[in-house]
């Protein structure tokens, strides 16, 4: 029986107020209550933070205007490799 566990995320964000980028990585903590609700704790650094929508503040221009993307937005179309789904060439 579990307690509860903790999952690590990178949320992208982007200043819509000077076109910043970045990324911040955070720990989610998921813990059922026994009664069938979960609350998911967030910490950054170990310490509880607001969830990633929430905290939004440009860190380079302070603007509070900022976009919050899906995890893994930013990393993905990055893959400019061409092997997408390749070969399924392996034993018969
Ligand atoms: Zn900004």
């Amino acid at each position: 029986m579990q307690d509860g566990f903790d999952a690590r995320e990178i949320w992208p964000f982007q200043c819509l107020s000077c076109r910043h980028i970045w990324e911040a990585e955070y720990v989610v903590r998921h813990r059922g209550d026994g009664h069938g609700n979960e609350t998911d704790l967030w910490l950054r650094n170990g310490v509880p933070v607001q969830p990633p929508w929430a905290e939004s503040h440009c860190p380079d221009c302070d603007a509070f205007s900022i976009a919050v993307f899906p995890i893994g937005y930013l990393t993905r179309p990055q893959r400019s490799g061409v092997h997408a789904g390749g070969d399924a060439d392996s034993l018969a």
